[in-house]
């Protein structure tokens, strides 16, 4: 359909995000944030927004329609542009920026005209509440197309009147699900849950919604409640309903979350408190909670967390001169060697971001299982309605088996993941190298082995690298890319690209024992038997490191890793750096058969489901001086010498920088978010703090807990990892 479009309004300020165009009686709302990829509610937007707004609100009697859409390709609107909640100070200076947007929203509510959100990408935060402000949504059928609310994920809450047009919209619960998880939806599920009024094939979206304004095309799909859901959605809000719905949502909140993140709870709170007034009123409940935890140290926390690994998912990997000119590529097809545990995961990984993989094992049973387990996510995420039939199948299809070598002369990239063993993996290059073109990269998946020693014997070293993938593949979100002496920087970038692709964050590491993530997590799992020696309790302990927000404490990992496993990397680490001493309790257990979780039994007994039941009868014991004083003691000894260990991992360049050290540990071992990193912690304590609290460990450990030189140098010259 042609329309003969005007621009006005803003048509002066060319460089405008927001442009009006008016064809007799509709306009249109073109979002365009100029200089990016996507568009963002700037200062400037929401000014612009208001004008718009208010000029179209002028010409009521003229203008009946308006369409608000993405001048974006793939993108309709990001969401507020997040740097301006993170140099929000005071709690007043937060109230006044949050209230201007709500205006501007409530403003767009309010106008008479018919009012359509032309959905076709992502729509997130800002753009699902902008979204929600008008009286219709008709989006997209492209796979890109998401609509959702993840400011909880940054500490805060949608304070642009989210908290009260959805759950008017889509009732309490789904509301809450979505608010509280910011998980964003996509088409069907919008359309399911009501959020959305049609969906429409992308090429014809902006037609149809043009012909739909002018009266000329129906809605189709729109969903009606049915009449239980009509039923619920008058039930709800009536307090008695409401108060179960409400604390139920708060006690998932908070087996999830442990209490260490506020903002989820405060949004059920809010709309728990502003159910039943008129919006306006619940617009100023939803404003103070807003700007209460917008200056939270927790929002700031996670906000330059976002930043942080925005700009990493920006790098290739190397200096800014090395491998200069070098494209990496997408790759259409890798190979997996060992189908086990983790190379079943990365070719799952892989199929499902549309790269076939040809994956060889030496046994029939091991590939079994591999395609059993990819085939088995594949078909979770199928039932969960989040892939269709077409794509589920697509993915089994990409993963091929083989026993031989068959199909790997034209693969680009392999990834080894055979067992840990260094005679073996040797082997497999020396065979790999007859076999793919010189060109091929070879990546190793080990846990702890040498990628120099591994290429030492390569016929091309410099295509040799390591790709440290973490157990369980699909869920662990960390790629360490291992940077072998000889491997060459376009390798690096190629590898990074790769594990990007896949959909994974990335850090490159030097070749060192334990890399980055294993080295600075070992003295937690060595420290936790020291104490246990000193009489303290394994409850006690885990608990110590769980109330910070370690995901589980040191005795649970251990268990959770396998105690063999932990055991034999242990050895690995500790062997090549004497300060980290070890105590046999760890292979005592091995030596009995117990291996921990996968066994049944290691600290804890674990039931037929491989749910921890208790610590184990025999480690079991009475808390050793229970006092506030005690936790303080057990939560440093668990984690200063992490720091200690990180400090000396950054001075020998294992990471090139203090925030890839503290994103590693975040999505390696899930160090916890809300206090920003490990040195983060370190800052926001006071390095000085830090440093004296690692004397008294010093002293208590009768010199065995270390304190490195150079944090001593650091904190002499008044250093700080972030100030
Ligand atoms: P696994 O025992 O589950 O799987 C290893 C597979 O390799 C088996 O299926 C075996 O049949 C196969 N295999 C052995 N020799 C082979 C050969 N020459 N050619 C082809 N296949 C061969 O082991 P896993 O846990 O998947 O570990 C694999 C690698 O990943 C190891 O290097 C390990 O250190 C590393 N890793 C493991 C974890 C973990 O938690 N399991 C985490 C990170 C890295």
């Amino acid at each position: 359909m042609s329309v003969q479009f005007k621009t006005i309004g803003s048509e002066d300020r060319k460089d405008s995000g927001v442009k009006l165009q008016v064809d007799g009686e509709h306009a249109e709302v073109i979002l365009d944030t100029p200089g990016e990829k996507v568009n963002k509610l700037t200062r400037e937007t929401w000014t612009e927004l208001q004008e718009v707004i208010g000029f179209i609100r002028a010409k009521s009697d003229v203008i009946r329609s308006v369409i608000f859409r993405s001048g974006k390709l793939d993108s309709f609107l990001a969401g507020a542009d997040i740097t301006t909640i993170e140099v929000m100070k005071t709690v007043d200076e937060a109230l006044g920026l949050i209230e201007k947007a709500q205006e501007v929203f409530q403003e767009l509510a309010e106008l008479p005209q018919m009012t359509v959100a032309v959905i076709d990408g992502a729509c997130m935060g800002g753009g699902t509440e902008l979204a929600l402000a008008c009286k219709y949504r008709i989006i997209s059928d492209s796979p890109s197309t998401r609509l959702g609310l993840p400011e909880v994920q940054l500490g805060v809450l949608p304070g642009a009147g989210g908290t009260q047009r959805l759950p008017r919209l889509i009732g309490i619960p789904a509301a809450l699900e979505m608010m509280t998880s910011g998980a964003p939806v996509n088409p069907s599920k919008a359309l399911k849950i009501g959020l959305v009024h049609d969906i429409i094939p992308k090429e014809y979206l902006l037609d149809f919604a043009r012909q739909f304004v002018r009266g000329k095309d129906k809605l189709r799909k729109t969903k009606k409640a049915s009449l239980m859901g009509r039923a619920m959605q008058t039930l709800i809000p009536l307090k008695p309903v409401r108060a179960i719905v409400i604390g139920q949502a708060k006690k998932m909140i908070l087996s999830k979350s442990k209490g260490f993140y506020p903002a989820p709870i405060a949004i059920v709170d809010v709309v728990d408190q502003t159910t039943g007034l008129s919006v306006r009123d619940g617009l100023k409940v939803e404003a103070r909670a807003f700007a209460q935890l917008a200056v939270s140290p927790i929002a700031k926390n996670l906000i330059q967390l976002f930043f942080a690994s925005e700009q990493l998912k920006k790098e290739r990997g190397v200096g800014p001169v090395e491998a200069a000119g070098f494209q990496a590529e997408k790759l259409k097809n890798i190979g997996v060697v060992g189908a086990g545990i983790m190379g079943g995961g990365i070719a799952a990984v892989a199929a499902s971001k549309g790269i076939s993989v040809r994956m060889k094992d030496i046994q029939h049973e091991s590939i079994l299982n591999g395609l059993k387990t990819a085939g088995a996510l594949f078909e979770k995420e199928f039932k969960r309605k989040k892939i269709t039939k077409a794509e589920y199948l697509k993915r089994v299809y990409a993963i091929t088996p083989t026993i031989e070598f068959t199909g790997f002369k034209r693969i680009p990239f392999v990834v080894e993941a055979v067992i840990e063993k260094m005679e073996i993996k040797k082997a497999l290059i020396d065979q790999l190298e007859t076999l793919v073109s010189p060109k091929a990269i070879i990546a190793s998946n080990t846990s702890s082995l040498s990628i120099s020693e591994m290429a030492s014997q390569a016929k091309y070293p410099e295509r040799i690298v390591g790709m440290h993938f973490f157990n369980p593949v699909p869920k662990m979100p960390l790629v360490e890319v291992i940077r072998a002496e000889k491997t060459s920087p376009e390798v690096v970038v190629q590898t990074v690209a790769l594990a990007k692709q896949m959909g994974k964050t990335v850090i490159v590491v030097k070749d060192r024992p334990g890399f980055l993530v294993n080295r600075v997590l070992m003295p937690f799992l060595i420290e936790c038997a020291h104490l246990y020696a000193e009489g303290f309790s394994i409850a006690q302990i885990d608990e110590a490191a769980t109330r910070f927000g370690m995901p589980m404490g040191p005795f649970r990992l251990l268990d959770e890793i396998g105690l063999d496993t932990a055991a034999k990397v242990a050895k690995v680490i500790a062997g090549a750096f004497p300060h980290l001493v070890v105590l046999p309790l760890v292979d005592e257990l091995v030596q009995s058969g117990n291996f921990g979780r996968k066994t049944g039994k290691g600290f804890y007994q674990y039931d037929s489901q491989g749910k921890p039941i208790a610590v184990r009868g025999e480690f079991s014991r009475e808390p050793k001086n229970p006092s506030a004083e005690t936790d303080k003691h057990l939560t440093d000894r668990l984690i200063l010498p992490m720091v200690t260990e990180a400090v000396m991992a950054l001075d020998e360049g294992i990471v090139g920088t203090v925030r890839d050290l503290d994103l590693g540990l975040i999505f390696g071992i899930g160090f916890p978010p809300f206090r920003g990193g490990l040195l983060r912690w370190v800052s926001t304590e006071g390095e000085q703090a830090i440093l004296d609290r690692m004397y008294r460990l010093n002293q208590a450990t009768r010199g065995r807990l270390i304190v490195p030189q150079s944090y001593l140098s650091r904190v002499q010259n008044g250093q700080k990892f972030y100030s």
